[in-house]
């Protein structure tokens, strides 16, 4: 399309530029002139209603400014003359100017266009789309993770903005990185400076972070065309968080609580994710697909029990270490059982890390995967067994590198053996940007000698940025890897790495 096209080349140059806040006194004209840099998004969708999103760039006197009237709408066509909603909602400081809407009365399935208007200018009309009604026959969704701006290029967003036939994309965490500069990729290599140049840690640390990716024209595409449904991994907060701390935090960035709440507000600010008023800092949400599948998504990281050192097996082992906290894995449980009782052929559970246990004693890769906490996994696993829990695929995000894994309560007990079975399959998405986990050598011959001693993972491939596609329908789950082939350069070129199959009732993924 035309419009996308023009887009991306100016994006190339605006990627290059600094953020308004540097502009001088002079500029101020022309940045009033252009009030949506941020673009449009839209998310959590469902059958009659969409999450719409905006932002109103903010000038550098920002904090004289009040409240700044927006008006939205949302369309039936791509010229907005067939209007079918419409609102006011205004961008306050309060929100860093951020505009959340959700616009309710649509019909399901259908494709919908969107724009708002604020000083007599019109935002980029976003695209988006309505889960649709039971009885559909077939889903596809995009699934993404750890994208760090000072390290690469969005090619891998801009091939999923590509596509005309998603329904939605997942994102599975990491979709912002809170290092300084030079820390993780740095903004000398390629130009791509992570404002503020210092570690994320407070609100307005953390607002501008979002700012900054939000004006990159790959990441801003993708959101003006396909609805997110979003959550955090560890890096919109800190490295290896957990619910008292994290890796990454230490007394030079104050008190624990007040980042974690700083993190979850700006991550609910510039994500069009539907928040629950009264209910805290819960991001974990279902959604029911079409009748096809129903889509839990996880928070396991403000949940969490604290990591164990690595090679501490005691501690391991406690019988109540928690990932997902006594209340969401209750809830987890009653969507798992009431999803099977009425009939979904699929339950998609969308989280950020490997469940798959990689290692027959137990020693985890690193402490923060699910096989670092080995009691909440086994209440996971039992659960499904107990419950007789089928076709279920665990979609998982954060290890930068693409995995087909089948999940068996014991893959290394004797063939035929009930617990060698396989009872759900697993899916792994590679970084949009992140360095692949096989950047590291020895880290890679580590991990290789791991998985040769792992024989339910049927592929693993850790050179690679990019995506993977997921088709759903009645009879089969479909997972297509797709690789981009640098993010040192901007360029639109993808290839499809691999293709994995699931048919229903099998719990197997096989290589096609
Ligand atoms: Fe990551
Ligand atoms: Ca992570």
């Amino acid at each position: 399309m035309a419009t996308s096209r023009r887009i991306f080349l100016r994006g190339a140059v605006a990627s290059a530029l600094a953020w308004p806040l540097g502009l001088h006194a002079q500029d101020a004209g022309s940045l009033s002139s252009r009030l949506f840099q941020h673009g449009v998004a839209s998310g959590d969708p469902l059958p009659d209603r969409v999450m719409l999103w905006t932002r109103i760039t903010s000038p550098p006197t920002r904090s004289a400014i009040g409240p700044i009237a927006v008006r939205w709408l949302v369309a039936e066509d791509e010229k907005l003359s067939r209007i079918v909603a419409q609102g006011d909602a205004p961008a306050a400081p309060e929100r860093d100017f951020t505009v959340k809407v959700d616009a309710g009365g649509l019909r399901p399935g259908r494709q919908y266009f969107y724009a708002f208007d604020a000083g007599g200018q019109r935002s980029p009309i976003g695209r988006t789309k309505t889960l649709p009604a039971d009885g559909a026959t077939r889903l596809r969704l995009a699934i993404a993770s750890c994208a760090n701006y000072p390290a690469g290029y969005f090619n891998a967003y801009r091939g999923i903005a590509n596509r005309t036939d998603l329904d939605l994309v997942l994102h599975l965490g990491d979709y912002i990185y809170e290092f300084a500069d030079g820390v993780y990729g740095d903004s000398q290599s390629i130009g791509r400076a992570p404002l503020p140049a210092g570690e994320a840690s407070t609100l307005a640390d953390y607002r501008l972070r979002y700012a900054i990716y939000r004006s990159d024209p790959d990441l801003q595409e993708v959101h003006r065309v396909h609805p997110f449904v979003v959550v955090w991994d560890d890096h919109e907060i800190a490295n290896d968080t957990w619910s008292g701390g994290a890796q990454n935090h230490g007394a030079a960035q104050g008190d624990w609580a007040t980042r974690l709440a700083a993190a979850y507000r700006a991550y609910v600010e510039w994500l069009p994710i539907r928040e629950t008023p009264g209910a805290g800092m819960r991001l974990y949400r279902d959604f029911r697909l079409g009748g096809l599948a129903d889509l839990i998504m996880l928070d396991t990281r403000s949940t969490r029990d604290r990591q164990v050192v690595t090679g501490n097996l005691a501690e391991l082992a406690g019988p109540r270490r928690t990932l997902l906290g006594a209340a969401q894995e209750a809830w987890l449980f009653d969507r798992l059982r009431t999803s099977t009782r009425e009939g979904a052929p699929w339950r998609l559970l969308g989280q950020q890390m490997l469940f798959a246990a990689l290692s027959p004693k137990g020693q985890p890769l690193t402490p923060d995967l699910w096989e670092g906490y080995p009691a909440a996994r086994r209440r996971v696993l039992d659960f499904l067994a107990a419950e007789k829990i089928r076709d279920m695929a665990v979609l998982t995000g954060d290890l930068h590198s693409s995995w087909a894994v089948d999940v068996a309560p014991n893959p290394w007990g004797a063939a035929g053996a009930p617990d060698a079975q396989p009872i759900a399959v697993e899916v792994v998405t590679p970084a949009i940007s992140s360095p692949p986990l096989f950047a590291d050598a020895a880290f890679r011959a580590h991990v290789l000698q791991v998985r040769a001693g792992a024989p339910h993972v049927k592929y693993l491939s850790g050179d690679a940025n990019g995506y993977v596609l997921l088709d759903v329908t009645r009879d089969r789950l479909q997972a297509d890897y797709f690789v981009v082939p640098t993010v040192r350069t901007h360029l639109d070129m993808e290839s499809r790495a691999a293709r994995f199959i699931c048919e229903r009732g099998s719990a197997r993924l096989v290589s096609a």
